[in-house]
């Protein structure tokens, strides 16, 4: 029997979380909407939930396949998943490899700029707070994570790193960045969840440098849709 979504129990900027008939799981509903600059950027990326829906379903399974527990279950169909209920630890966790984003801004250098090691930072998962960097003391002091859970969350992290980067290698795409974010199951464990997507990691083509992710669409470089298709074309073709 294909699980109905019941009553719709959240709605983020990207997705939607609906209730099912097992309380365990959740479908989640990927939208094409798209949201940059803290929400004051707002548009529409067409395909871009299918993209993600089954690019996410893929990489998950992908990092499973290497020990790492996911929320995935099971694809409904192109848009749609069904994934375990968690609870989502209010933590953005951050990993470069190369400079971008923010990181070139805070510190005032160029994109591209090839690290030794990753690095590795966490965000609060607060919209009215802007999301502000914080430290694993400061996680600690909040509650928001336990020092054990945060070594666990750390570790699973740059496994997961590792894991993506030489994928994404052998498909010709740096993986220079990206955020993921982990859930607590009900008896304690922590799991990977939430999405890996063109809207949560950034990609370059190894050989030209082009941007394969939501940067097209955050600084208004075109073929924003285009790029989508072609990301997941990487992932799935050859
Ligand atoms: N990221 C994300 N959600 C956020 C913030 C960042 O998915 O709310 C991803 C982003 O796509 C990039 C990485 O995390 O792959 C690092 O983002 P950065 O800190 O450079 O922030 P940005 O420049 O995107 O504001």
């Amino acid at each position: 029997m294909i699980p109905e979504k019941k009553e719709l129990i959240y709605e983020g900027k990207a997705k939607k979380v609906f209730a099912t008939d097992n309380p365990e799981e959740v479908i989640v509903s990927y939208k094409n909407d798209a949201t940059a600059f803290d929400g004051q950027k707002k548009g529409t990326i067409r395909g871009k939930g299918s993209v993600n829906n089954q690019m996410s379903n893929f990489l998950m399974g992908l990092i499973e396949e290497q020990g790492i527990p996911t929320h995935f279950v099971e694809q409904l169909n192109e848009t749609d998943s069904i994934v375990k209920k968690v609870e989502i630890v209010p933590l953005e966790v951050i990993v470069r490899n190369i400079s971008a984003g923010s990181f070139a801004q805070h510190y005032g250098v160029e994109e591209g700029i090839v690290f030794d090691e990753p690095t590795f930072e966490y965000s609060y998962k607060n919209d009215d707070l802007h999301d502000p960097l914080l430290n694993t003391s400061h996680a600690i002091a909040l509650k928001l994570a336990t020092k054990e859970e945060l070594n666990d969350i750390k570790n699973k992290t740059l496994k997961i790193n590792q894991i993506l980067k030489d994928f994404f290698k052998d498909k010709g795409v740096d993986l220079v960045d990206f955020k993921l974010e982990f859930g607590r199951l009900p008896d304690g464990t922590i799991i990977l969840a939430d999405e890996i997507s063109p809207d949560t990691c950034r990609f370059w083509d190894s050989k030209t440098g082009t941007k394969l992710d939501k940067d097209r669409f955050r600084r208004d470089l075109g073929n924003v849709e285009e790029a989508y298709q072609e990301i997941m074309k990487r992932v799935f073709n050859n």
